[in-house]
């Protein structure tokens, strides 16, 4: 169900020109969030709910859906953030605005199979670290986000290509149709742009509402979270307060402010969350940043002689593809014994463009021309990396990161099962995602693939599913937080976001983060 944020509710929400700072800084709060993504908001929500007075940061600021005009830069700069891993070789998305990456999230939601579970519960040493632990909270966001099963009669060319791959593989039955938040869908096809719609479930029209609406949430955007202010207890590092930087308009100088609350959540994302606690100098406590996995992408294109996708139209000088729903099934089929999973993705022009760059100007031209015929397949990898870290420079996080062989050599594989699958279903051309990828119009031309040097940089890739840097594990040698979020050593230092993680999910995360923040959230709750 679609939610709004009431103007009676907006009465709680500030941006850095209107927060009463004064006021802000006599208050202690029972919580302070810090983050309005899945993580972040369903803590706050869950908190406010459970009657507790709760303050949530947020360094973006707070777009309306009317803001969001399906427009490709204007919305990538307004609502996403870009970090690159150490060496620039590979980009990292995530969401920079009231709601985090459930703005421009795909609305995909999904969960871990049952051995990633049974690999989290080993790696973490905890044996309760199991899929029924997080059912009442799955089933919980599920329902308050309308979490919704595709049917095959939404089946449109792009996903019969998906369909057929997997029948030309002979694992048909690898093939799942995908859940979405979302009970209705206009088929733009645009959800990475922000639902200009307001039809996909995102935190600000779920769960942020039903933490205003109880009169005890207040939210400050436009507001970064700087480090902890900590003493010494007994019982470890106990947080007392939160330095915050209030950054509006350009003319605007910033106010710094000295956040007090009871107890602290940390939900801004694996390299965010890991560089406060870093910041704080909790390193003496638990070692943050390390067990990083970027669970990358890859975009797979290929030409076709009928139309993949459908024209669009024009909406007050904005074009609007109306391809229907872009994923409807996920292939999972070789998640587990390759590692890979994928799903059609919806093409954009600025997509094929970029992935064809390579290609000498009249030939690029000749792709570009045909970009109705241009089928595009996302792949995704459960990566396990050879080295993962972040560390501080200048007191902003940088991952230093380098892949390991057999994540290449699973790359690999994943390509040649995709080109060799959409040749099979009739492609004329396969583009990899690779910086030189080779000509692919026969089957004959994959052995350059299988002969070509694989490593991130000579590959396109991108990560909107990094997660890792603050596990949780039983102890400081497993991990960095307990099974409720406890951050190791300190007595009210809570992390709610992808950072938990032990390792991959393997599958799209958002889901298993918020049944975690409700997880913790309660536990919390029930304490203060
Ligand atoms: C383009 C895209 C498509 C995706 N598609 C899917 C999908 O279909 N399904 C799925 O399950 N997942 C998808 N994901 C991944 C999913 O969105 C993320 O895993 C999820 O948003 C992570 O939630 P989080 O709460 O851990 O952190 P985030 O969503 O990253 O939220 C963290 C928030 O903290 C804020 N913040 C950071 N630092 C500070 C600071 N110092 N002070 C204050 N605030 C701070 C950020 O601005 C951000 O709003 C997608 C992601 C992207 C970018």
């Amino acid at each position: 169900m679609i939610r709004q944020i009431t103007p009676s509710m907006r009465r709680h929400l500030y941006s850095a020109s209107s927060a009463p700072w004064r006021e802000l800084e006599w208050s202690r709060w029972d919580a302070c969030v810090i983050g309005s993504g899945p993580g972040g908001s369903v803590a706050a929500a869950t908190l406010a709910l459970a009657g507790k007075r709760v303050v949530l940061v947020e360094r973006g600021a707070f777009r309306p859906p009317d803001d969001l005009n399906f427009s490709v830069l204007d919305m990538a700069m307004r609502l996403g953030h870009v970090d690159l891993t150490a060496g620039g070789r590979t980009t990292l998305h995530s969401g920079r605005v009231l709601g985090g990456g459930s703005v421009i999230f795909g609305a995909v939601a999904m969960q871990p199979p049952s051995y990633v579970f049974d690999e989290w519960a080993e790696a973490s040493g905890i044996p309760e670290l199991t899929s029924s632990l997080l059912a009442p909270h799955y089933a919980c966001v599920g329902d308050v986000l309308s979490v919704t099963r595709q049917t095959v009669r939404q089946e449109n060319r792009a996903n019969a290509i998906v369909r057929q791959m997997a029948e030309a593989m002979g694992h048909e039955d690898g093939l799942e149709l995908a859940q979405r938040y979302t009970a209705g869908c206009r088929g733009t096809g645009l959800c990475t742009l922000g639902c200009g719609f307001d039809l996909k479930g995102t935190m600000v029209n779920s769960f942020l509402p039903l933490g205003l609406e109880t009169g005890n949430l207040t939210i400050l955007t436009e507001c970064e979270a700087v480090a902890f202010e900590t003493e010494l207890a007994r019982d470890g590092a106990l947080a007392v307060a939160l330095h915050v930087v209030l950054r509006g308009a350009q003319d605007t100088l910033p106010v710094r402010l000295r956040i007090r609350a009871k107890s602290f959540v940390s939900a801004s994302g694996s390299l965010p969350t890991s560089a406060l606690l870093m910041r704080s100098r909790l390193r003496r406590s638990a070692c943050p940043g390390g067990q990083v996995s970027l669970q990358p992408h890859g975009i797979v294109h290929a030409t076709f002689d009928e139309p993949v996708t459908y024209r669009g139209h024009r909406d007050n000088g904005r074009y609007l593809p109306m391809n229907g729903v872009p994923a409807i099934y996920n292939f999972t089929g070789l998640l587990q014994q390759r590692g890979y999973y994928w799903f059609a993705s919806s093409v954009h022009p600025s997509s094929l463009a970029a992935y064809t760059a390579h290609l000498p100007p009249d030939e690029h031209r000749q792709i570009m021309e045909r970009f109705h015929y241009t089928s595009s397949i996302t792949v995704t990898l459960r990566d396990n990396p050879e080295r993962s870290r972040i560390d501080l420079r200048h007191d902003s996080p940088h991952l230093d990161f380098v892949e390991s062989v057999r994540d290449c050599d699973a790359l690999r594989r994943c390509f040649l099962d995709a080109a060799r699958a959409l040749l099979a279903v009739g492609a004329r051309q396969v583009f990899l995602p690779m910086l030189r990828p080779p000509r692919i119009s026969t089957d004959s031309d994959l052995m350059a693939v299988a002969e070509a040097s694989m490593s991130y940089d000579r590959m396109l890739l991108y990560s909107d599913h990094t997660s890792g840097g603050n596990a949780l594990g039983v102890d400081r040698r497993h991990g960095v937080t307990d099974l409720h979020g406890r951050v190791h050593g300190t007595t009210n230092v809570y992390v709610a976001d992808a950072s938990l993680f032990p390792s991959a999910s393997g599958v799209a995360p958002s889901w298993t983060i918020m049944a975690f923040a409700r997880m913790i959230a309660l536990n919390l709750g029930a304490t203060l």
